[in-house]
């Protein structure tokens, strides 16, 4: 089949240590996954996983260097929500909690970065989520580590800093639903595939960017990652 013009490069993220790039085919964000961050976000803290989507084009990954963003329009209120990220390497639909490991290929650290006085606006006026959370370079990430090379994540620490002061910090087993419970749910409202991301929700300590801000994040044994805002 010929197209009538040439498709944009496929969204990819570096594999840590391989010279091969993880194909994305979709993003999804799973809401107020950790007990302290539901509460600064005013809820109750217990509640049924729910999700949201980015654009798979919505990675951006750095080099050598740091990842660099543009601060965007059309918001005073930019914030960070670091999140482990679990990368997809198989198909699955309804997949029970027990098999849910065998779909997971890998993990990275991400920031779900999120124009919070939009989604203030729109979850007040039960509007979607997507102009607050879906924008171009909303989800930076780091290098994707294999599942194999990771092991069992238990209480690895989650961490955030900007200008080198320490914003977020918890641990991967403050999570409300784990990453196996996660795609268990994910699944039964979507089918899975190999490329698929799944950011799983920040840690409390969420807060807001400006202009020129250094990021660091990383979560212990997967990766760092570093952002820089731009000027605007
Ligand atoms: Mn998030």
């Amino acid at each position: 089949m010929d197209l009538c013009f040439s498709p944009p490069l496929q969204p990819h993220v570096p594999i840590a240590g391989d010279a091969e790039a993880f194909p994305v085919h979709r993003i999804y964000c799973v809401g107020r996954n950790y007990e302290e961050h539901a509460r600064e976000m005013g809820a109750s803290g217990r509640e049924e996983p729910f999700f949201f989507c980015k654009p798979a084009d919505a990675v951006v990954c750095g080099g050598s260097g740091p990842v660099i963003v543009p601060y965007p329009d059309r918001t005073q209120d930019l914030q960070h929500e670091v999140e482990l990220v679990v990368a997809i390497g198989a198909a699955g639909t309804n997949v029970a909690v027990d098999r849910a490991a065998r779909l997971v290929w890998g993990y990275s650290v991400g920031i779900d970065l999120t124009r919070r006085d939009l989604q203030a606006q729109a979850k007040k006026l039960g509007r979607p989520w997507d102009v607050a959370k879906g924008f171009e370079r909303s989800a930076p990430i780091g290098a994707i580590r294999p599942a194999a090379e990771v092991g069992v994540l238990g209480q690895r620490r989650i961490w955030l800093e900007v200008n080198g002061q320490l914003r977020q910090d918890g641990r991967l087993s403050q999570m409300i639903w784990n990453v196996e419970e996660t795609i268990a749910q994910l699944s039964g409202f979507f089918e899975l595939a190999a490329g698929d991301l799944i950011f799983t929700g920040t840690p409390a300590g969420v807060g807001r960017l400006v202009p020129g801000d250094r990021i660091e994040a990383g979560i212990e044994g997967i990766g760092t990652m570093q952002l820089q805002l731009a000027p605007r």
